[in-house]
């Protein structure tokens, strides 16, 4: 199974099996592909424990002795603090790196000094710019709407820029003073309240067109019909009205033969879709916040920037049955970490309660990306009929009626059995 890599990382022995390497951003992924996990803090080691069962009986079942994940335990959080002294060690960065493709639970962010956010380090270091999030239903999950089923988008979030690039000046200090003075002088007419805090807002071409790239080419590749680009250019002309124009742009030069503008369609088509097109399409972000609610059904992928989509897909999956199933992945063209939407619920931790759905479709999604469909649609659909049987963990129980309320544990156990 797979060659030896006679290494250590943070003084374990990788296991017997294979890298996953890259080609143009996308991986290959070998039969025995060695896969790096964070357990993660506080409920993370219930939620592992379990989605890990999950997983290898997905990959078991669709594939036989085929296939098989050689899962690598790195380091990060208050497992590695207690460990090694360090939140984020050398080694489980350079094992990252080294296989690619990882997976974790939710991580504690250490309070007072050092590393601000983990998960944000992670992002930076491996340039993880694509933060995706798909949100779908399952029927029988409480939710707040009256159809929630009509709700079935990826969201495409950029990762790495806008307000979130951590440019930023308080109040008072030499550095907003000197910045007022400059922006005055160039902004003509403009003045800014002297104890302002100045955040800046940088949205690149480069940035915003491989964000929609990835969008575009998965939209291509999974037989969506559609992608929004969502912003709001009509008050930030030059950085969210930016990025809508370099949306179009991109599908323009690079999807001329797969993809449709919205203008065209009705200008050339009266609105039908030629067939084999996918169309691109713009929504104001305020306007996309109704849309998902009053028309759900029109929407498929969303490509976003970074505030937009922070929002948006919290929003979404609120409608969906919340965080506590809802998936995700940050993904770059060398590296993809799947995770966890939710914290590390300390107050939860190692009662075996938790529900890890949250987990279980992360990884679900990353058996998508490694093009290991089978197993991803197996876990989908023993997640389904599990919730449809209502065997769940407490927090859908109590707003389920005539629900049988199990531990994280059994939970996964049924998934299993669901899978046969
Ligand atoms: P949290 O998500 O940990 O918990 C808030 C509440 O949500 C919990 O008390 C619980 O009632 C519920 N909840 C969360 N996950 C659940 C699940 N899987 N099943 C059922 N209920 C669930 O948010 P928080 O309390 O704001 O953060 C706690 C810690 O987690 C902090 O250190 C924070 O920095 C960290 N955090 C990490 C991540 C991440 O690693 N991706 C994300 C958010 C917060």
């Amino acid at each position: 199974m797979g060659q030896v890599i006679d290494k250590t990382y943070n003084g374990l022995k990788v296991p017997q099996g294979e890298k996953i390497t890259f080609e143009n951003g996308k991986p290959v992924t070998p039969d025995h592909p060695i896969i790096p996990f964070i357990e993660g803090d506080g409920i993370g080691r219930d939620i592992w424990k379990a989605s890990k069962r999950v997983f290898d009986a997905a990959v078991e079942k669709a594939y036989g002795d085929k296939k098989k994940v050689a899962w690598f335990e790195v380091f990060a959080g208050e497992k590695a603090h207690n460990e090694f002294k360090e939140w984020l060690p050398k080694d489980s960065l350079d094992a990252l790196a080294e296989f690619g493709v990882g997976i974790k639970g939710p991580l504690t962010t250490p309070v007072g000094g050092g590393i601000r956010s983990l998960n944000v380090s992670l992002r930076q270091i491996f340039d993880l710019y694509a933060c995706v999030r798909p949100v779908r239903y399952f029927k029988g999950v409480p939710s707040p709407v009256v159809a929630p089923e009509k709700l079935d988008v990826v969201i495409f979030r950029e990762n790495t820029e806008d307000v979130y690039s951590g440019i930023e000046f308080a109040s008072g200090t030499p550095e907003v003073k000197k910045l007022i003075e400059v922006i005055e002088s160039i902004a003509e007419g403009k003045k800014i309240r002297p104890d302002s805090g100045i955040g800046i807002k940088p949205i690149s071409k480069t940035g915003s067109q491989r964000l929609v790239r990835r969008a575009v080419e998965y939209a291509i590749s999974r037989g969506k019909s559609s992608v929004t680009l969502v912003h709001k250019g009509n008050i930030m002309k030059f950085t969210e009205g930016a990025f809508r124009d370099w949306g179009y742009q991109l599908a323009e030069e690079e999807f001329a033969a797969k993809t449709i503008s919205e203008e065209k369609l009705w200008d050339e088509h009266d609105g039908k879709v030629p067939s084999g097109k996918i169309v691109i399409k713009d929504r104001i972000a305020d306007s996309m916040f109704q849309q998902v609610l009053t028309r759900p059904d029109e929407y498929s992928v969303l490509a976003t920037t970074n505030l937009n989509g922070d929002y948006l897909s919290d929003a979404c999956a609120a409608q969906v049955g919340g965080l506590g199933i809802a998936p995700g992945a940050n993904i770059g063209d060398n590296c993809a970490i799947f995770e966890a939407t939710h914290g590390t619920a300390p107050k939860y931790a190692d009662k075996d309660v938790i529900n890890p759905g949250s987990v279980i479709l992360s990884g679900a999604l990353m058996f998508e990306y490694l093009g290991w469909t089978e197993a991803t649609n197996l876990i989908h659909d023993a997640f389904g009929k599990t919730i449809q049987q209502k065997v769940v963990t407490y927090d859908l129980e109590r707003l389920m009626d005539g629900a049988k309320k199990v531990k994280t544990s059994e939970f996964a156990d049924q998934i299993i059995k669901n899978m046969g």
